[in-house]
């Protein structure tokens, strides 16, 4: 397969392509179990396996995908034939970022495959999270287990061979009750990063039987809390909610693509031009972001992008200076034309596909902020005056240029004279994205820091669902309006 690959590559580079890539999965598996009040309400599966093939001509992609390999020329000669007909319309030619050759391999660490696990076994786990999770004051109660191995070869024109193996594993655990008035709230839990690897062997019950008692604890807190005041306080954010907050106003705006005006009708646009590289003040100083795709164990490390590029660790915004960008090689070539000027190195290596059938764009790998010296959550609690202690997501909603954003979170604990008072429910917080970032006052250490599992962003059109980390500390935010 490998050879008749290289041969149909070498095929179109004789017939004018400028560059080729084929990535094939030999197997994509996939399964999703979802326990509602003691019911197994969904069990899926799907396994899947193909061929993906990008052909550049005279500027313009070309593009085909198919699951039958019976007639891979005729693949590559559709590809082509597709570039061709795009060739007679294009209206910025694309170029693509200078890259090395590299043949590697990258295996995500995974002690046990979760598709080795019985479905018994798994539901074994539901069941128990199900039973642990009914308690008094617990109307509905959810448990899901989500699953994700595939191996993608990537072979492309240039010289590059990679091939990896990625396990995937999510579990949520929620909880949903009501206060006196009818109102609804829910709590929640998500395996996070733990350990040295996460396969099924992540699901540690201890792990689980704590956090399924803690948020059962906190959701009937909220249950009798009052309402959160509607003032300006210091915001302390948990990892629960800061990991949003950082997906929504910092991970999605710095994608480049999004930044050239390419997401526009879908997911919106961001606010950031090319202009503000190197100038812009995103956040205070003590703001340090960044692409972290070499962070260990986490759905945002992967090895090689879809364009061949090594994982990168690039930094976003340094000290409070916007200076990267999240990027793939044609929208860093495109950026720095646009702009007259050389903003971009080279590409970033965040170039992903969610699948085979479908094109990479550039996806957010683990974007992280560095933890800071401001000391423990207790450190934190003790240095404010007048906050509030923000967790778990509940809604939000986003400018259409990320420019502001409204999140409500799930329990709110209020600060007073550096003490936790009361519980509050209700709790939202909102702001303008810029503005706020620089209000970021303290950032806690390593200690308060949690690498938190995001396994269903969107974007594109058709749509990718894609799967990544963010490793965030607590931080707190100055003067913010809450309870609107
Ligand atoms: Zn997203």
């Amino acid at each position: 397969m490998r050879k008749q690959i290289q041969q149909e590559i070498e095929r179109l580079k004789g017939m004018g392509a400028a560059y080729v890539d084929t990535r094939w999965y030999p197997f994509e598996e996939q399964e999703y179990l979802l326990m509602w009040n003691g019911n197994l309400k969904t069990t899926a599966s799907a396994r899947e396996s193909g061929v993906g093939i990008r052909v550049l001509y005279k500027g313009a992609w070309g593009f085909s995908a198919s699951s039958d390999l019976s007639d891979l020329g005729a693949l590559y000669s559709k590809a082509f034939d597709n570039a061709r007909v795009a060739a007679e319309r294009v209206t910025f030619p694309v170029r693509l970022a200078e890259k090395d050759a590299i043949q590697a391999q990258f295996e995500s660490p995974c002690k046990i495959n979760p598709f080795d696990v019985s479905l018994d076994d798994k539901v074994a786990f539901l069941k128990a999270m199900d039973e642990k999770l009914n308690q008094e004051g617990v109307e509905q109660r959810t448990s899901d287990l989500n699953f994700i191995r595939k191996q993608i070869i990537f072979i492309d024109s240039e010289g590059s061979e990679t091939e990896k193996l990625i396990t995937e594993v999510f579990s949520g655990l929620r909880v949903s009750g009501r206060d006196s008035e009818g109102g609804s709230h829910e709590r929640k839990f998500r395996l996070n990063r733990r350990g040295e690897s996460r396969g099924w062997e992540s699901f540690d019950m201890d792990y689980f039987n704590e956090n399924a008692d803690r948020i059962v604890k906190e959701m009937n807190q909220v249950l009798r809390a009052d309402d959160c005041p509607k003032d300006k306080r210091d915001a302390i954010l948990m990892p629960g909610i800061l990991f949003l907050q950082t997906h929504e106003t910092i991970g999605h705006a710095l994608e480049l693509d999004r930044i050239l005006g390419y997401e526009l009708a879908y997911a919106g646009g961001s606010f950031v031009t090319l202009d503000d590289f190197g100038k812009l003040q995103y956040g205070s100083k003590k703001l340090t972001a960044r692409a972290d795709a070499t962070l260990p164990n986490s759905p945002g490390s992967f090895g090689y992008d879809d364009d061949g590029i090594p994982a990168k660790n690039t930094v976003l915004i340094d000290k409070g200076i916007l200076i990267g960008a999240i990027t793939g090689r044609q929208m860093v070539e495109e950026a720095n034309a646009k702009a007259k000027k050389h903003i971009f190195n080279e590409s970033g290596g965040a170039n992903r596909a969610t699948s085979f059938y479908r094109v990479p764009i550039e996806r957010m790998t683990n974007i992280n902020i560095d933890p800071g010296n401001d000391g423990t959550l207790e450190d934190i609690v003790k240095n404010t005056e007048k906050g509030i202690i923000l967790d778990g997501e509940k809604s939000w909603s986003i400018g259409s240029n990320r420019e502001q954003f409204h999140f409500a979170t799930e329990i709110g604990w209020l600060v007073e004279d550096g003490e936790i008072t009361d519980v509050v429910k209700n709790s939202t917080y909102k702001g303008d994205t810029v503005k706020f970032w620089n209000s970021l006052s303290l950032v806690g250490d390593e200690s308060t820091t949690e690498v938190q599992f995001v396994d269903n962003c969107g974007k594109g059109q058709p749509n990718q669902i894609m799967q990544l980390g963010h490793s965030v500390p607590v931080c707190r935010f100055d003067n913010v309006t809450i309870g609107e």
